[in-house]
Formats: structure tokens, C-alpha cells, sequence
């Protein structure tokens, strides 16, 4: 869209607000809002300023005059607002004008130049997969001292047992066996309701289902497409489904793991490389039809992993999903049909065009931008540099994981354990990533210290309820 369709869209939708977003380092979106009638091509063109050091891992207070200036083929209109709103997802500049090497966006955006560049393809597609839970009401406190949260949700408190009263008869049984109908599927129409919201946003949803876990956890699935406009889907895609659910009543997280003893949410992110209109992940007759290509850029993925997982797992509560028995994946290998691989090469009607694998690791406490650009990078460094995941023990595995003996199972890498091993292993490497200038070792640094600093030292810190249980008396 041009600046002045923007500005005709305006006048014909009746639109009172423009709203420019960017997205912070963790993955937050923010926002300032411009009256329309404030709105010229001019704006539109360079962008609007705004305080850069209030907005989480940008800059310090000293040089804080930044810009956002709106990437006009993401206009929205708003569908949350009282008065009819416009938003546009905007890229950050400095005040001179250059593009500031921490906006997210821009890290997205270089990984797809880099691509092309390398020769190795034009375009790379991604398609993830969120889950995430619906609650009634999520209480915790913030506060320094405080650790403790609780969930109040008719299905949660009966799957966490905390529901102390008799079961009247009206309460769904545990574990309904995945997706059964209504009425044990109380989440049919407020899933519907969001299906059809991300339909009015323009994106291209596929299902929707209620998830393995008991309480209220869902998955809606839209169309895969390129790395950037993936990233700002599932940044919209979010926003619509915390917004629906609000209007329902209810609080929607995509925390990997808010449940004890339950399964977690991911984000499966599955990819494919083309050029121009030619697949290059196929091969007919090969295991799971995949070519050299898309081998090795699994021996990428697998060997970067402990690194990329800084990035597409970048919670501590990320490690709580990454345990055996969840459906989550836990050994480092890639596998036919073993959902407890990292990588899974889908083989049901797969066609060449969408033979594809699927990285299952990732959770949707990842910024989509970084996330996808550095599982990029990682699949680039595998097919530039030839690494074979076969070669170095990384499968594949077709056999049930859980009933290899003992000496199979040796052989076998895990996943790291914790958010501080995933920031120590993307210290020690991340050559492949400032390749092509994509990732700066300031965006990692800055990366690794907001997350040790911010989140992981904190939540260590921080006495947690169970060691009451544990220490009081000992
Ligand atoms: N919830 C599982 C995970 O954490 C996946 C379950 C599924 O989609 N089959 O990855
Ligand atoms: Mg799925
Ligand atoms: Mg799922
Ligand atoms: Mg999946």
C-alpha cells in the first residue's frame, strides 16, 4: 500500500486513530497513537518520534530520540478499539535516520537479505504452531518479595486439584482424550470467535482444536509464509487472541508451562527453503523425502541448538515444557514421526512443495523476529558448511525414544536444562549468527544481559513456594 491508499482507507473505513507499533527485544508490542486528521503522506512516509529509552533493551536515556516509521502492507484496522483505529507495525530508526540495529524487525529483515545474497534461495518459509491456555483469572504478585500465582479456572482448578468441593456433575472429566466435542470442549465458540477475528485481520487460518491439556488449552493454526511477514502475523495473531479472550472474560497466556504435571504450550515452527517458485527440501525416495539441502540444514539447526534455543526458548519457564512425557521435545535428533524429537520431518501427504520439517522446540515466550532469524541462520550455517546430522549422532531415530536401551539412549543428546545454559552455549556460539552483519554481537550481548539480568537472576533469587514444603522443617 501506498501512502496515499493509507490515507483513502482512512477517509472510507471512517478511521479516527492511526496507531504506529513496534516490538521491544523480549517480543512486547508498543504503541503511540496519532489522530487521523493529524495523518499526512508526510508521517506516513518518515514515521513519528518517540522515547526510545522506556521501551525494554532499547537505548539508555542519553539517546533516546528515536522514529518509528510504519510499514504501510501491515495496515489493520483495529478491531478492540471503541473509536475505529488504523495500526501500522512500524521499523525504528535513530534521529539520523539510520535503521537501529536492536529493533527486532530489522534482524528479521537482514536474515531474508542475507538469504537471498547467499544464493542458496530466495525465500524461506515459516509456519509455526501456537498453543496457549485460556484462563478465568490469572492472580499473582509482583511485588519483590512476592512468588506466588494462582489460576482460577473451573477446568484448571478441577486438573490441579484445588477444587475442593464434590463434582456436581457438570464438570469435564480430566485428559478428555485430546479433542473431544462439546460440551467436554467448552472452548469451541471463544476459538471460533478468534478464528474469525484473525480471518477479518487477513491472515490465513487452517484449524483451530482444544489442546492435550485439561484446562482450556488451545491451538489455532494459520498459513505459513516468509520469515518477516511470519514474525508479524504472530505478533497480530497474539494480539487478537488476548484481545478476544478479554472480551470474553477470560485471560489467554502463551507461557510454555503454567501448569504443573500438565502439558505445556509450544511453538512448532515448521520451514522450508524455495527459489523462486522451486522447492528445495524434496527428493523423492530419500528419508522423508528430504534432499541434501534440508539435511543439512537440520545438522544446522540440531548442532546450533543449545545457541538458537536462547532464542526460540528464551524463558525460564521455557525449560519446565522441555521435560519428558508432555509431547514436548526433549532429545536432540530429528525423526520421521517421534514427537519427542527436536526435529520432526512431517511425511503425511506431503507434496514437494510442502515437504517442510518442523523445529518442535520453540515456545511462544520467543520474539518471533530473532526466533526465526536465527533458526534461519542456523539451517544456512548447516548447508554452507556441510554439516551432516547424521554424522555427528543426531539421528535419525524412528524407534520409541522412551524404550531404547540403556547404551541407545547414551548416544542421544538432551536439550539444555535451563535458560542459563542456553545464554552461556549462545555466548560460546554465535559466530553463524553475525554472519552478513544479521544478528551484531551488541544485539546478543544486550540479549544475553536483559535476560540474566531481567529475568533469569531474579526468578533464581527469588525463594520459591515449593522450598517451604521442601526446607521449613529440615
Ligand atoms: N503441547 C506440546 C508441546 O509442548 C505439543 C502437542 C502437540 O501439538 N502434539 O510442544
Ligand atoms: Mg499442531
Ligand atoms: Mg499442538
Ligand atoms: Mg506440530
Amino acid at each position: 500500500m501506498t501512502a496515499k491508499e493509507i490515507l483513502q482507507l482512512i477517509s472510507e473505513k471512517g478511521i479516527e486513530m492511526v496507531d504506529f507499533r513496534i516490538v521491544d527485544v523480549p517480543g512486547r508490542q508498543h504503541h503511540v497513537t496519532v489522530p487521523a486528521c493529524e495523518v499526512d503522506e508526510d508521517m506516513l512516509e518518515k514515521g513519528v518520534a518517540f522515547d526510545g529509552s522506556s521501551i525494554q533493551g532499547f537505548r539508555s536515556i542519553e539517546e533516546s530520540d528515536m522514529v518509528m516509521r510504519p510499514d504501510l502492507t501491515t495496515a489493520y484496522v483495529d478491531a478492540f478499539t471503541a473509536h475505529p483505529t488504523l495500526d501500522l507495525v512500524c521499523d525504528v530508526y535513530d534521529p539520523q535516520g539510520v535503521r537501529y540495529e536492536r529493533d527486532p524487525r530489522f534482524v528479521a529483515q537482514k536474515a531474508e537479505a542475507f538469504l537471498k545474497q547467499s544464493g542458496i534461495a530466495t525465500d524461506s518459509f515459516f509456519g509455526p504452531e501456537l498453543e496457549f491456555f485460556l484462563f478465568d483469572d490469572v492472580r499473582f504478585d509482583s511485588s519483590p518479595q512476592g512468588s506466588f500465582y494462582a489460576i482460577d479456572s473451573s477446568e484448571a482448578n478441577w486438573n490441579t486439584g484445588k477444587d475442593e468441593g464434590p463434582n456436581l456433575a457438570y464438570k469435564v472429566k480430566q485428559k478428555g482424550g485430546y479433542f473431544p466435542v462439546q460440551p467436554t470442549d467448552s472452548q469451541h465458540d471463544i476459538r471460533t470467535e478468534m478464528v474469525m477475528e484473525l480471518m477479518r485481520a487477513g491472515i490465513r487460518v487452517e484449524r483451530h482444536h482444544h489442546e492435550v491439556a485439561t484446562a482450556g488449552q488451545a491451538e489455532i493454526n494459520f498459513r505459513f509464509n516468509t520469515l518477516t511477514a511470519t514474525a508479524d502475523t504472530t505478533m497480530l495473531y497474539k494480539y487478537i487472541i488476548r484481545n478476544v479472550a478479554r472480551k470474553y472474560g477470560k485471560v489467554a497466556t502463551f507461557m510454555p508451562k503454567p501448569l504443573f504435571g500438565d502439558n505445556g504450550s509450544g511453538m512448532h515452527v515448521h520451514q522450508s527453503l524455495f527459489n523462486g517458485d522451486t522447492p528445495l527440501f524434496y527428493e523423492e525416495g530419500s528419508y522423508g523425502n528430504l534432499s541434501q539441502t534440508a539435511l543439512y540444514y537440520i545438522g544446522g539447526i540440531l548442532h546450533h541448538a543449545p545457541a538458537i534455543l536462547a532464542f526460540s526458548n528464551p524463558s525460564t519457564n521455557s525449560f519446565k515444557r522441555l521435560v519428558p512425557g508432555y509431547e514436548a521435545p526433549v532429545n536432540l535428533v530429528f525423526s520421521k514421526g517421534n514427537r519427542s524429537a527436536a526435529v520432526r520431518v512431517p511425511v503425511a501427504a506431503v507434496t514437494p512443495k510442502a515437504c517442510r520439517i518442523e523445529f518442535r522446540t520453540p515456545d511462544c515466550t520467543a520474539n518471533p523476529y530473532v526466533a526465526f532469524a536465527a533458526m534461519l541462520m542456523a539451517g544456512l550455517d548447516g548447508i554452507r558448511n556441510k554439516i551432516d546430522p547424521t554424522e555427528l549422532g543426531y539421528g535419525p531415530v524412528d524407534k520409541n525414544i522412551y524404550e531404547l536401551s540403556g547404551e541407545e539412549k547414551l548416544n542421544i543428546r538432551s536439550v539444555p536444562g535451563s535458560l542459563g545454559e542456553v545464554l552461556a552455549a549462545l555466548e560460546a556460539d554465535h559466530e553463524f549468527l553475525l554472519e552478513g552483519g544479521v544478528f551484531t554481537k551488541d544485539f546478543i550481548q544486550n540479549w544475553i544481559d536483559l535476560k540474566r539480568t531481567t529475568e533469569l537472576e531474579p526468578m533464581n533469587l527469588r525463594p520459591h513456594p515449593l522450598e517451604f514444603q521442601l526446607y521449613l522443617d529440615l
